[in-house]
């Protein structure tokens, strides 16, 4: 299938996939040679060079998904953020990073950077003009993450990417809370789009797979860094990611749905201090997120009102697990105090407005007359 005008559905399901020409299977093939013929061939093949056929393939159905020109596919979120950053940047480089970040890229950023001569700025807020106040004459990247983790906060794609060009820098994303569903970045003008594929694209908490997305230009210098680094997939966990994408479609609609049923379940809730989702007209980038988004996304927050132990709430749910990840079928919770920001000081969680008894929840698939029942039953154990 070729035609990258077709259907999110159909390109999910179709694109970039292997025929079986010999026995016509309904799938594509699994190659799981890490060794190929050197000569009489066009490409030298190794799994390390991101070109198996597998590889190629998923490529391929990645870079539709993201209206990009090229993509590739990495061993996990971390080497992918870890690779693009890099392949950008070299020592007396400085990068422009928004402040409310995933803590896995704040970790590389503050204790990586400095070895390789790179320094950087977070932002104070994420208005457009957050952003153009910490460039400095070394800038050479701005980095962002929206709808952010665990906030949900919306940064403006279209302001940033137009601030990128004008000071001639890259501008990359992490799309993975909104996925390729919900937000197309490169519509917007940004440069480079990184997943964490452990999350929406693999959506069943069983694959730990990393994406990037962009022009055959910075991917073929991403590619140059990334065979160095050698962060790449199993063909195995590759082949298992194309079969999860066919269904990413469906799945993320669905999420999509419950947590907005489940944001306005809780905001009218007597129990319930905050609810922080997009999709709700009462979240103050409500606006800017129907301009740039399709759909709000399966990820929520919220607070308990005072007096109300989050955690025995949280120990008090039967049918939604508590988990350290996300997007998966299956609803979850998780305290990003003890968790996802458990590293951050108590200021800078503050700074960043998490308080501790906030409850990140990740909408899965079930049934919402299913979910909103646990919570209600959980609540009503909290409250005695
Ligand atoms: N980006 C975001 C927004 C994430 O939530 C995560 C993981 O939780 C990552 C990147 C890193 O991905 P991985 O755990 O696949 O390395």
């Amino acid at each position: 299938m070729e035609n990258k005008k077709a259907g999110f559905n159909t390109i999910c399901t179709h694109f970039g996939e292997l025929k079986d020409e010999k026995y016509k299977g309904a799938v594509s093939p699994l190659y799981m040679s890490t060794s190929y013929a050197f000569d009489d061939v066009e490409v030298k093949r190794y799994p390390r060079y991101f070109n198996t056929p597998n590889q190629v393939a998923l490529s391929e159905k990645v870079a539709a998904l993201e209206h990009a020109e090229a993509a590739m596919i990495f061993g996990s979120g971390m080497a992918a953020v870890s690779t693009a950053l890099m392949a950008f940047l070299r020592a007396g480089d400085h990068v422009v990073l928004q402040k409310t970040l995933y803590g896995g890229t704040y970790n590389l950023v503050t204790e990586e950077f400095e070895k390789f001569g790179i320094s950087y700025s977070f932002t104070d807020g994420l208005k457009p003009e957050d952003f153009t106040a910490k460039i400095k004459e070394n800038t050479k990247v701005i980095y962002i993450e929206t709808p952010s983790n665990p906030l949900l906060t919306i940064t403006d794609l279209k302001a940033v990417s137009s601030i990128a060009k004008k000071h001639g820098l890259v501008s990359m994303i992490d799309n993975t809370f909104a996925s390729p569903v919900n937000q197309n970045p490169i519509d917007f003008g940004i440069d480079v789009v990184i997943h964490s594929a452990t999350k929406y694209m693999g959506g069943h908490s069983d694959i730990l797979a990393g994406a990037v997305a962009s022009t055959k230009e910075h991917m073929e210098r991403i590619f140059q860094l990334a065979k160095n680094f050698g962060g790449s997939l199993s063909d195995y966990t590759v082949w298992l990611l194309e079969r999860s994408i066919k269904t990413m479609g469906l799945r993320v609609r669905a999420q999509n749905e419950n947590a907005q049923k489940m944001a306005e379940y809780l905001y009218q809730n007597e129990f319930i201090q905050a609810v922080y989702y997009p999709g709700l007209p009462s979240h103050p980038d409500h606006e800017l997120a129907k301009t740039q988004m399709r759909g709000f996304g399966g990820m929520l927050s919220f607070e308990l009102k005072d007096g109300i132990d989050s955690y025995i709430f949280q120990q008090a749910l039967k049918l939604i697990k508590s988990s350290m990840s996300l997007a998966g079928v299956e609803s979850t919770v998780l305290s990003p105090t003890k968790t996802s920001h458990s590293l951050l000081s108590p200021e800078e969680r503050a700074n960043q407005g998490i308080v501790d008894g906030l409850i990140r929840f990740s909408l899965g698939i079930e049934d919402i007359e299913d979910i909103i029942a646990d919570i209600e039953q959980a609540i009503a154990v909290a409250v005695k």
